[in-house]
């Protein structure tokens, strides 16, 4: 078995951290580790700052690295789309939508039409068009199936009623994926159909959401009477679920996530030496247990890495790398605080704040990272039914 990384991809790796060196804004350091970005877009520039990057990303090739080349993609492997998700977020840089790259893009290329293809996939590649993700409602989030939007067929049109929530930076997009029910007699997983919407619709309106951080990094998304063309439906009317299984085992790599931990890691150990006398006696075993946790989390997701590159099904250990790493990403934020002390409860207002109160925010948004993507409960349903074949119930 062979652990190491080619000497392409080495050079890959080194490549994007050269161009992040020089592109990132030089006040950067404050907002370290993130996974979309989403952390930045409240600052006065931040939006600005995600697009442009993005255009460069795009420039570069990176927004569609394992995608087939007729549609505007590298046809590298998985493997080095995960290297560059995982410098993306060590750098907490902007500019990388996943939402689009490693859910809608690689969805479209195996359940979208020719038209669809054509239409959507090269403006995500050159960073340009920016998409959300409009699956969970007030009353439907682990159990999906229960969604209550309605899209009823008019004319060759869908004419969709209902509301979304928690749709990460939908204030800040131009279309969005959703589920919505097709056939209202049908039952859960039947009858629903996957739709792409332009957020422009009439009919449309976006809502944020503050969180735990005081972000709008979410929003809601109210439907009323909003006229969708019947050619923006993928795959056949009333069998999205299939769909939007797919898109949801692409959603669960997580490397962003270890790679915060790797960051929470190295930044707690720089701001210690820093700061000599301020570390409890257990720093030195949190600080090991989370490093040799870091490495587990990284393999988990190399792995599911690897299995893509070989055709193989990637669902069941998508989830087993989703729970470990946002767990992961849970200890190691509370363990930093603890580490750092009374000020790291400081956030970035604060000018004494220890890393611009870097390690208030992660130690927020820790939380929604077991949330979002399907909870750990529901990660552990996956892996108790199909990983170890228990009884349901
Ligand atoms: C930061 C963040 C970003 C998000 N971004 C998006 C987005 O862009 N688009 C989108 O559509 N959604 C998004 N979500 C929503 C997310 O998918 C849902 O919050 C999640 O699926 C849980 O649904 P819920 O909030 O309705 O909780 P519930 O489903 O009501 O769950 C409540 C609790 O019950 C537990 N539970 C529920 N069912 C079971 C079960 N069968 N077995 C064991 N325990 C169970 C859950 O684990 C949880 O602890 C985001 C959420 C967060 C936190």
């Amino acid at each position: 078995m062979d652990f190491a990384f080619t000497a392409e991809q080495e050079k890959f790796r080194q490549e994007v951290r050269t161009f992040l060196d020089a592109e990132l804004p030089p006040d950067w350091v404050g907002y370290l580790g993130g996974t979309t970005g989403d952390h930045v877009v409240d600052r006065g520039e931040g939006w600005q700052v995600f697009q442009d990057i993005a255009g460069k990303l795009g420039k570069k090739g990176w927004l569609s690295l394992c995608w087939p080349r007729e549609y505007g993609g590298q046809a590298r492997s998985y493997v080095d789309y995960l290297i560059f998700a995982e410098e993306i977020a060590r750098r907490g840089s902007p500019g990388y939508n996943p939402i689009a790259m490693k859910m809608l893009a690689p969805t479209l290329i195996d359940y979208g039409n020719e038209e669809q293809k054509q239409q959507h996939l090269k403006p995500i590649a050159r960073g340009e068009r920016f998409w959300c993700e409009g699956l969970s409602e007030p009353e439907a989030g682990s159990d999906l199936a229960s969604l209550q939007t309605k899209a009823v067929k008019d004319n060759g049109h869908f004419i969709i009623n209902g509301q979304k929530t928690w749709s990460t930076l939908a204030n800040h997009s131009d279309w969005c994926f959703m589920l919505a029910r097709s056939d209202p007699n049908s039952q859960r997983y039947k009858g629903l159909s996957f739709l792409l919407v332009d957020l422009s619709t009439p009919g449309v309106t976006v809502s944020p959401i503050k969180n735990l951080a005081g972000e709008s990094s979410f929003c809601e998304i109210f439907f009323e009477d909003a006229r969708i063309p019947g050619e923006n439906l993928v795959s056949k009317e009333s069998e999205g679920w299939p769909v939007a299984q797919a898109l949801l085992a692409h959603e669960r790599t997580s490397i962003e996530f270890v790679a915060m931990v790797q960051s929470l890691i190295e930044e707690t150990i720089k701001y210690l030496k820093a700061n000599p006398g301020i570390a409890p006696a257990s720093a030195r075993d949190s600080l090991a247990r989370l490093a040799i946790e870091a490495e587990i989390g990284r393999l988990l997701n190399y792995r599911v890495a690897w299995q893509h590159d070989q055709g193989v099904a990637t669902d069941l250990y998508a989830s087993i790398a989703k729970l470990y790493s946002t767990e992961l990403f849970k200890r190691a934020a509370s363990a930093a605080m603890h580490l750092i002390g009374l000020y790291g409860q400081l956030d970035k207002k604060e000018t004494i704040a220890p890393l611009s109160g870097w390690i208030e925010h992660m130690y927020l948004v820790s939380f929604g990272a077991t949330i979002a993507a399907g909870t750990s409960e529901i990660q552990k349903n996956i892996i108790a039914l199909r990983g170890l074949s228990l009884p349901k119930g």
